[in-house]
Formats: C-alpha cells, structure tokens, sequence
C-alpha cells in the first residue's frame, strides 16, 4: 500500500487531470455505474466538529473505498484546515488496499473540479466577473478552478473577517494577476458578477433571492449538513436547479429540504444531475438570462476517482511511501 501525504497529492493532482476523472465519475454514476451510499457521521461529544464517512464505488472493475473525514468547526488560530482525514482507496481485483491519500487536499481540489465541470456547462460562455463569498480553503481552489473554465477578467471576495479576505486578496492577486478586491458585504461582491461560488461555512444564509441577477451562474459548496443553510430557500424558485446527486440534495442540503417543506420549491421536480448534463442527457443552460444553480454536497465517487489518479502518477514517479499492509 502507498501512502501519499497532502503536499504529494498537490503535487500530483491538478484540477485540470481533476475534472477529468470527476467528470468520467460523475457520468458513470448517472448512467447507474458505481455505487454511492449516503454518507454518514456524527457530531463529537464536545460539538466542535463531525466525524464523517463516505463510502464509494467507481465502475466495474475499478477502485472503491471510503474516505474518513474530520471536520473542526473553528480551527482558526490552531493554524490547520478545517477538514482533514484519508481516502482509502482499494483493489478490485484481490480487494486489497492499494493506497491512502490525504483527504484535505484531495477535497479542496476535487470540489473546485467539480465546480469547474459545472460552471464550463451552465455559466455563460462570456461570463467574465466572478464573485467568491468565503475565503477559506475552497474558496482558494475555486478561484483556480473558475481560472479553467472561463477568462476571468475580475475577481470580488467577500468573508466575515476583513483581516482575511485582505490576505486572500494579496496572495491570489500574486498567484494569477488578476485583478482581485475585496467587497464590503455579499451583496456587492454577487452585484454585476457572472459567476458566484459560495464556499464559507455559514449556517444561516448568506446568499438571498434579491441579490440574483439574469444570466448568473452560482456554484453553492458550503453547507453540507441539513441544520446548515448558506443560501436562503427563497433563491430556489429563481434557479434552474442542478445537484450533483439527487439523493444527496434530498438528504443533505438544508435549503433544499425547507423549500421542499415551506411549499416554496415544487415537490417532485426531477433536479438535474451534473453527470446527466456531462453524458448529454440534459441541456444544462438554455438561455443567456436564466440563473443557474449548482448545489454541490460533495461525493465519494469523487474522492476515490481524484485518490485513484494520484495513485497511478505516485506509482509512476516514485512517490509515496510503500508499507506492507495487507494479510
Ligand atoms: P475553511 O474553514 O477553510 O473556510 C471556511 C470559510 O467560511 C472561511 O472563509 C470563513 O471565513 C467562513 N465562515 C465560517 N463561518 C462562517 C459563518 N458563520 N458565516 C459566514 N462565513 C463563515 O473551510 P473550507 O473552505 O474547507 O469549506 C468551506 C465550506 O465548504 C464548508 O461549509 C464545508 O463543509 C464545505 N465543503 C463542501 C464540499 C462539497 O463537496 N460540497 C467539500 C468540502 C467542503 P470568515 O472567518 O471570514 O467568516
């Protein structure tokens, strides 16, 4: 077995080979290759964060595995990301563990891959102006992932904390030279943006039906359990709604559930898929006014597809470390 720690999978993993293999995951899965339970956890006895669990299986003849997650609530001044764990990932063909992959790194880039792959086929072809509420570890990844997908010309961030968002804005500045600034509330960030990513950690919403304008794309990351809502559940009737998973959406993203509850979003509506839209089994937009919206609560089909490709180029360029693991 190989163990490839968190600078190794930076090393290894871009979001561009990223997208890729989502992207062929996320299709798979639509097509009903693969398996992919919900995924589970609990809250720890001092409740300052969850243990969860997600278990995957990409197509036949392929890796599964799980990934273990921790994620702390405030890790703030401790200095260390807010999610961290591993991605096991093991053999189809003797069912032994071929890898385990640091799971923070492989979260932070195959989220924003994921966003990528949504943004290229729902945001507008000239969408130019992106806004990105948060300023933690995802927001990071999906400003280089937007970068991908579209030509990016500005760049408005918006976070709680100023002292933050002013060095976010410095370090992304540095690292794209694209023009970047810091926006006084959400509202002026999103107000003219063509594309949105919220990515923060807010358990009541920060994104309201009122700051939505035509032709928007809006990539919603953060609040992957039900009690959490970023975006308030008024903004769903505005959208055309897009998930990665329709039983995650229905389980995990507390939005969804109250709208659903509250009458305000039709029940029974079939949500789009994003493998749907990748295989062409559904249009994605269909015109340059319509406002989309991709929920995304996160898979592991994604993991174990991102933990399988760096795998393959550990092997290939001698990283890792190789242990004798199995019986
Ligand atoms: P980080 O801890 O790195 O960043 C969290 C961000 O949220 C910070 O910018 C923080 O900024 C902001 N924030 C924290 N609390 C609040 C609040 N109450 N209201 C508004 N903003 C807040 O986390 P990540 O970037 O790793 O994750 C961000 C979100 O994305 C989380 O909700 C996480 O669960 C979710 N996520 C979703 C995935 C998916 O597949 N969909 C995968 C991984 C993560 P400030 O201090 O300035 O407020």
């Amino acid at each position: 077995m190989l163990i490839i720690n968190h600078s190794q999978v930076r090393e290894l993993l871009s979001i561009s080979d990223c997208m890729e293999v989502v992207g062929r995951a996320l299709a798979d899965l639509a097509r009903g290759q693969g398996v992919q339970p919900l995924r589970d956890g609990f809250l720890r006895p001092d409740r300052q964060g969850v243990l969860a669990w997600m278990p995957g299986s990409l197509a036949t003849g392929q890796p599964f595995g799980v990934k273990v997650l921790s994620v702390v609530d405030d890790p703030g001044e401790l200095g260390v990301d807010s999610h961290q764990g591993a991605v096991l990932i093991f053999d189809p063909a003797g069912g032994a563990p071929l890898a385990l992959c640091e799971a923070g790194a492989i979260t932070a880039i195959r989220t924003a891959a994921v966003s990528a792959l949504a943004t290229d086929r729902l945001a507008r072809q000239d969408a130019s102006i992106l806004a990105v509420l948060g300023s933690g570890t995802q927001a990071r990844s999906h400003v280089d992932a937007m970068l991908e997908v579209r030509p990016i010309s500005q760049i408005r961030v918006w976070s709680r904390d100023a002292e933050k968002v002013g060095s976010f804005v410095e370090e992304q500045a540095d690292r794209h030279g694209v023009p970047i600034e810091p926006a006084l509330d959400a509202g002026a960030a999103i107000d003219g943006a063509d594309i949105v990513c919220t990515t923060t950690s807010a358990r009541e919403p920060i994104l309201f039906a009122e700051m939505l304008e035509p032709g928007q794309h809006i990539n919603a990351v953060g609040a992957s359990i039900p009690s959490w809502r970023e975006i308030h559940p008024g903004v769903l009737p505005m959208v055309s709604l897009f998930t990665d998973r329709r039983e995650s959406l229905d389980n995990e993203a507390g939005e969804y559930i109250s709208a659903i509850q509250e009458g305000i979003f039709e029940r029974g509506l079939v949500v789009p898929e994003l493998g749907e839209v990748l295989n062409g089994d559904h249009p994605g937009r269909t015109s340059e006014t319509e406002i989309t919206l991709f929920r995304s609560l996160g898979l592991a089909v994604e993991d174990i597809a991102s933990a399988t490709l760096v795998y393959r180029r550990a092997l290939e360029r001698g990283l890792g470390t190789k242990t004798d693991f199995g019986g």
